[in-house]
């Protein structure tokens, strides 16, 4: 198959949708790559070492989606894309449909075959290609918060792993999913005191039987928050209730509570975000204070850490780009059913229920 992959034009992205490991693997099957010139930049992958794992580089992204029977991508396509996709070209990528109607009207109307990542969906209901992200935020929540605890950023000025003779910080994570496990062990790894809350039982009993020593299971519940966070120095919020916006668990009264320069780190924001105060942030300006009380509310946290965030998307992305490649995307589909659930929109028509159901489009 002829793969293309442009480089994403989306405003701060630098994320790219192939590493050259990937355009190596692909290669050895027989599929043919091409790679927008300067694709990789923003990972830390240059042209030069796409062209030494065998991709052809094209200068433009007229070329590229000009040439490819189908598109890898990482952001869902931007309005100046539109018009350079084919009728029948595959999309493999990020699209967000339900919180973008010009986006679902623009790809019905190109013909394209879209297949979104966030539905790709395994039996266990569990969503591969959004678990790498989740991975990356939960990681980095406590790096983030780490940062802005430090005085110069108006934190309380802790040390998360305190020093011998010191007592270590104390880190609140509610949530206990993929994000919360990750910033819990992350958190417990730099020595801070953590505690873990979720609703679901078997979830705390799982994560108190893989969790390090340093990290408490609690509970989630007003009143459990309500005392927890007296004590806690840093607070992520990474609660996820999917199809639905994220529950007020820290709410505005709760600051008054909290000590100075406590420091919030609401994960969940792109669904609304669990703490009542918190607005989405950029990276170019991620926090801001209420009540003396730092909050960092940044969207689309992995974006800060291309490398990372690439390679581990892309590690989880290539199996299925191998089946699609190898297969063409009907069969593929047809024996893949965790894949069939990522056809979003076909022959100009959507396909998936819940982005049908957001725009009162017939399924
Ligand atoms: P997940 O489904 O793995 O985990 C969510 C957890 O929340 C579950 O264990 C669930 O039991 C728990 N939960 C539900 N209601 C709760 C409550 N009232 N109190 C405590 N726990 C509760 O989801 P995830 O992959 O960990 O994602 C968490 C959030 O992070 C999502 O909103 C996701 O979109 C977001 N996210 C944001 C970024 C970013 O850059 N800001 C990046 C990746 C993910």
């Amino acid at each position: 198959m002829v793969i293309g992959v442009p480089r994403e034009i989306k405003n701060n992205e630098n994320r790219v949708a192939l590493t050259p490991a990937g355009v190596a693997e692909l290669r050895k099957a027989g599929h043919t790559v091409y790679i927008q010139v300067n694709a990789g930049e923003g990972s830390g992958f240059s042209d030069e070492e796409y062209i030494g794992a065998g991709a052809i580089m094209l200068p433009t992204i007229e070329e590229i989606y000009g040439i490819a029977e189908m598109i890898i991508k990482v952001k869902e396509p931007i309005a100046q894309e539109y018009s350079l996709i084919k009728e029948n070209q595959l999309l493999f990528t990020y699209f967000h449909f339900a919180s973008s109607e010009p986006l679902t009207h623009a790809m019905i109307e190109r013909g394209a075959v879209c297949l979104a990542y966030e539905t790709v969906e395994k039996n266990d209901r569990s969503l591969p290609l959004l678990v790498p992200m989740s991975e990356v935020a939960g990681r980095m929540a406590i790096q983030e918060g780490a940062k802005y605890l430090e005085k110069p950023t108006k934190g309380r000025g802790i040390l998360l792993g305190g020093v011998p003779g010191v007592k270590p910080a104390k880190v609140l994570v509610l949530g206990g999913g993929i994000v919360g496990a990750q910033a819990a062990r992350m958190a417990a790894g730099l020595g801070a005191h953590v505690t873990l809350m979720d609703v679901s039982l078997p979830r705390l009993r799982y994560l108190a039987d893989v969790m390090p020593e340093n990290v408490d299971t609690m509970m989630s519940n007003e009143y459990n928050i309500r005392e927890e966070v007296k004590h806690a120095d840093l607070i992520v919020g990474a609660v996820l209730i999917p199809g639905a916006k994220a529950p007020h668990l820290v709410t505005r009264d709760m600051l008054k509570l909290m000590r100075p320069g406590t420091v919030l780190v609401d994960v969940a924001v792109d669904q609304g975000g669990c703490i009542e105060t918190c607005r989405p942030t950029t990276h170019e300006d991620p926090t801001y204070i209420i009540d003396d009380v730092v909050h960092y509310c940044v969207a689309n946290m992995p974006g800060a850490v291309p490398y990372t965030s690439t390679v581990a998307l892309t590690n989880a992305t290539l199996p299925y780009v191998m089946q699609l490649a190898n297969k063409g995307w009907q069969q593929a589909c047809r024996d893949n059913a965790e894949l069939k659930l990522g056809l979003n929109v076909v022959d100009g028509k959507v396909v998936y229920k819940g982005v049908a159901d957001a725009w009162n489009l017939p399924l």
